[in-house]
């Protein structure tokens, strides 16, 4: 797996803290169970620290305080962020290693085995219930080749983790592995070039932005 696009600094914080969304925490860990790249900037990043502090009661200070925190600065934490491991679906088969983990929880089986519903032709989803917030999504897409999502903004966050084949997009090409860590600024349309359908993990925290006539009208049926 050659991985080039990776969670962004503030959402590994976020996730670190768990403070993210439980939809959006999914896709992350998700990805880091993918990536070691990630774990190692999970385990390395400021996010630790922010996991102590959090952890931490307050206290009054003591006359020892200074020197004990000086003596703390070189103490390495072992602090074990959750960085699942790929493992083998219940189902056995050639598909079973695209299932992360983390989604072995909410798919009996493999990828192959969803019930997909159908959105509009060539494009399918299967919604997971995992909370989000504010009117976000938590699904899973399959997406045929040559289709593409109608050209859209956020008003909040996306990740979008490919599990199987690639699309392109404004800012690259996504193929598994690869995590899109989008935020409000930013408007892509997504085609999928991959010969295979594309399945992604979708995670948003708020309804899409859809900037086309057709978007806005077929909004309500796709449930983004
Ligand atoms: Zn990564």
């Amino acid at each position: 797996m050659n991985i080039k696009h990776h969670l962004d600094e503030a959402s590994l914080l976020s996730y670190a803290a768990g403070s993210m969304s439980q939809s959006m925490a999914l896709v992350a860990a998700c990805h880091l169970s993918m990536c070691p790249q990630c774990q190692e900037r999970a385990q390395k990043s400021e996010a630790i620290g922010g996991v102590l502090l959090d952890s931490l009661a307050p206290a009054a200070l003591n006359e020892n305080s200074l020197d004990q925190v000086m003596a703390m600065l070189d103490y390495e934490p072992s602090v074990d962020i959750a960085v699942p491991k790929r493992i083998s679906s219940k189902r056995a088969g050639a598909d079973q290693t695209d299932l992360p983990f983390p989604l072995g929880e909410y798919i009996d089986g493999s990828l192959d085995s969803i019930a997909w519903k159908r959105i509009v032709p060539g494009v399918y989803c299967y919604d997971l219930p995992c909370k989000s917030e504010r009117g976000g999504v938590s699904r899973l897409l399959r997406i045929a080749p040559g289709k593409s999502m109608l050209p859209h903004s956020h008003d909040g966050n996306e990740l979008t983790l490919i599990l199987r084949g690639s699309f392109s997009d404004e800012i690259g090409r996504f193929t598994v592995g690869d995590i899109a860590d989008l935020d409000s600024e930013i408007e892509h349309q997504p085609l999928v070039d991959s010969d295979e359908d594309c399945i992604c993990l979708i995670a948003t925290d708020a309804p899409l932005r859809f900037s086309t006539l057709l978007g806005k009208i077929v909004q309500p049926m796709t449930g983004f």
